[in-house]
C-alpha cells in the first residue's frame, strides 16, 4: 500500500485483508490530494474546511469500526489504520472524525437503543448529520466521572438540561451533540442527543488555540435546554456506558498520536535529504540520523502497541488498561517525535509551510485530550497494583 518503504517499517499494513488495504490507499490518497495543500491557510484562520466533507463521505469511514445500521463495520484494526492516516496529513481533520466517527457515533452505537441506531447512525455514516461529543466542563475535566455538575431534570416526556460543557469539537457546526448530564433524580450520569436549534442552547467559539486550529471547539451553554425521552440513549443508565466509549475511542487517539508522529518523521526524512550544509545532504550526518531512527523507532513501537490492541478490541477483549497504555505511551512517543522533527529542519522547523510545525503545535492538544498522561496512567496503575490512586 506504502509508496514509500520507510514509514510503514514492519508491515503493519499487511495485517489488513486487501479490500482495507484499497481503502487505506485512497484514505491516503484523498488526504494527500485535497487536505495537505490547503490545510495550513485553514490553520492559520482558525477555520474548518466544509467543503472538504462531501469528498471525505465518499472515502465511507465514519464509524468505521462500528457494525451499527448502515455503518461500514470493517473492525478496529483498519479503522485505527486509517485514524492514523488522517492524523498523518493533518491531526486536525484525525480529530475531526475522532469526535464525530469515533465519539459521537460510538455513544450512540454503544448507548442507543436499536431503533435510535437506526435513527440516527446511516445518516452519520453518509456525514449527511455531523456529530458532537459533549462531556467536559469548565469547571471539570479529569475528575469528571465524580464531577460532572450539568443536570437533567425529567418533565414529562422531557428532560431539562442545565449546565455548562467546554472544548466540544465540531460542536459550532453540528447537527447533533451528545451532552452527558447527571440525572438530578437517581444521580447517574445518563446521555443526551440535543439537537442543532434546540432552544436554550448556546454555542461559542473558543479562539486563540495554539494546536489543532482547524477543529471548532465550543463552550455549550445550557439554560432549561429541552430534549425529549426518545433522545435519552436509552442504553446509557451510568457513566459506565460514558467509559465503555472512552476506552475505545482512545484508542483512536494513540492511532492518531502514531499517525501525527509518522507525519513529521517523513517531513522530516524528507527534509533532510534535500537540505544540505557543509556541501552534503544533512540526511548524511550522524546526529541527524541518530534523530530519525529515533522517530522511526517511536512510531514503529507506538504501532505495533496500537495494532495489537485493535486486534484485541476486535476479538472483543480490549480492557480500559489496555487502552489507556496504549494511549499514554503513543502520545509520549509522538512528543519526543515531533520535538526531533523539528529539530533536523532547524529554523524551518517552526515555519507552516514545512508542515512540521503544525505538527508540534497540534501534538500537544491531542497529549492532553481523552485523557491526560496522569489519568491514562493512573487507570493502568490501578489495573497492575489493584490500588486505586484517584481517590
Ligand atoms: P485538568 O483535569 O484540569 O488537569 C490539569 C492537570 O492536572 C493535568 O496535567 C492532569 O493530568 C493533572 N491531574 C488531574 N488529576 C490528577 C490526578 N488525580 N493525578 C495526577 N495528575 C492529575 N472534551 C469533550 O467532552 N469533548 C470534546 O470534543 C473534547 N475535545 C477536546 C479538544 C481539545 C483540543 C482539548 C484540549 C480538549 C478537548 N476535550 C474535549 C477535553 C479534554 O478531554 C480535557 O481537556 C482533558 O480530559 C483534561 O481535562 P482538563 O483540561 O480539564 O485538565
Amino acid at each position: 500500500v506504502d509508496e514509500s518503504p520507510f514509514s510503514d517499517f514492519l508491515g503493519f499494513e499487511l495485517l489488513l485483508e486487501e479490500q482495507d488495504r484499497e481503502l487505506l490507499s485512497r484514505v491516503r490518497a484523498w488526504m494527500t490530494r485535497e487536505v495537505e495543500p490547503v490545510i495550513n491557510d485553514y490553520w492559520t484562520r482558525a477555520e474548518f474546511p466544509h467543503e472538504l466533507l462531501g469528498g471525505m463521505a465518499e472515502l465511507g469511514i465514519a464509524g468505521l469500526a462500528y457494525d451499527g445500521p448502515g455503518c461500514p463495520g470493517r473492525g478496529a484494526l483498519v479503522d485505527g489504520l486509517v485514524a492514523m492516516e488522517l492524523a498523518r496529513v493533518d491531526p486536525s481533520m484525525g480529530t475531526f472524525m475522532g469526535v464525530h466517527g469515533g465519539l459521537a457515533m460510538g455513544s450512540i452505537q454503544l448507548g442507543g437503543s436499536d431503533e435510535q441506531r437506526e435513527r440516527w447512525l446511516p445518516a452519520m455514516a453518509r456525514m449527511e448529520l455531523i456529530g458532537a461529543f459533549g462531556l467536559t466542563e469548565p469547571e471539570t475535566g479529569s475528575a469528571i466521572s465524580q464531577g460532572l455538575a450539568t443536570t437533567a431534570t425529567r418533565d414529562g416526556d422531557e428532560w431539562v438540561l442545565n449546565g455548562d460543557k467546554k472544548w466540544i469539537g465540531n460542536a459550532t457546526f453540528a447537527d447533533l451533540i451528545v451532552v452527558w448530564a447527571r440525572d438530578t433524580d437517581d444521580g447517574q450520569v445518563k446521555g443526551f442527543v440535543v439537537e442543532k436549534g434546540t432552544d436554550g442552547v448556546e454555542l461559542v467559539k473558543q479562539e486563540d488555540k495554539i494546536a489543532l486550529r482547524v477543529v471548532q471547539n465550543a463552550e455549550i451553554h445550557l439554560r432549561d435546554a429541552r430534549v425529549p425521552e426518545a433522545n435519552r440513549l436509552q442504553r446509557a443508565e451510568s457513566f459506565r456506558t460514558t467509559a465503555d466509549v472512552l476506552r475505545v475511542t482512545r484508542m483512536g487517539v494513540a492511532w492518531q498520536a502514531a499517525g501525527c508522529a509518522r507525519g513529521a518523521f517523513e517531513h522530516a526524512l524528507r527534509y533532510t535529504k534535500q537540505r544540505e550544509q557543509f556541501g552534503r545532504p544533512i540526511a548524511g550526518f550522524q546526529m541527524v540520523q541518530d534523530l530519525l531512527v529515533k522517530m522511526l523507532a517511536n512510531v514503529t513501537a507506538s504501532t505495533a502497541m496500537n495494532a495489537r490492541a485493535s486486534q484485541l478490541q476486535d476479538a472483543g477483549q480490549l480492557r480500559d488498561e489496555h487502552a489507556s497504555l496504549c494511549k499514554a505511551h503513543a502520545t509520549v512517543r509522538m512528543r519526543e517525535a515531533v520535538g526531533w522533527a523539528r529539530e533536523v529542519l532547524g529554523g524551518n522547523g517552526i515555519l507552516l509551510e514545512h508542515h512540521v510545525g503544525r505538527f508540534v503545535a497540534d501534538a500537544e492538544a491531542i497529549y492532553s485530550y481523552e485523557g491526560t498522561r496522569e489519568i491514562n496512567t493512573l487507570i493502568v496503575g490501578r489495573a497492575i497494583t489493584g490500588e486505586s490512586a484517584f481517590v
